[in-house]
């Protein structure tokens, strides 16, 4: 599926190919330093970026860059660099009423201040490593 997204300013706007519609949340600690919460986070294909001065990349880890608004600071995206994967901030998209929360990852690294209602899918950090590590090997 296509579908567009922006940032809360709208100096970055995007459009995304092949967009699940399974969204995943992440509970680690960098995601929630992020944006103060969880990342709700939908799987996309190639993404092509209108307003590409505005949008600010930080390498949060030896294999990922996380996506933002220099302007107003919306999280937009994590990216997986060396498979060029983006894993889009779902409150980014212009039409999110196809999303489903469907797993939860880094579960471990929840705070106990919140949880969700919905039954899903949950992983550890450590689960999440040892699928990454699997991926490498292929
Ligand atoms: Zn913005
Ligand atoms: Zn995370």
């Amino acid at each position: 599926m296509e579908m567009t997204g922006q940032c809360l300013c709208g100096a970055v706007r995007f459009t995304a190919q092949d967009v699940a519609h399974k969204i995943g949340a992440c509970h680690c600690g960098q995601c929630r330093r992020w944006g103060s919460g969880p990342y709700f986070a939908v799987r996309a294909g190639s993404v092509v970026f209108e307003g590409e001065d505005n949008l600010g990349r930080y390498r949060s880890s030896d294999w990922a860059e996380r996506g933002f608004c220099k302007r107003c600071g919306s999280s937009l995206f994590y990216r997986m660099i060396e498979e060029d994967r983006y894993i889009m901030a779902a409150g980014s998209f212009d039409d999110q009423s196809g999303f489903e929360l469907a797993y939860q990852v880094f579960i471990d690294e929840k705070p106990d201040f919140y949880s969700f209602a919905q039954e899903t899918k949950t992983s550890t950090g450590d689960d999440f490593f040892a699928r990454y590590a699997a991926l490498k090997e292929d």
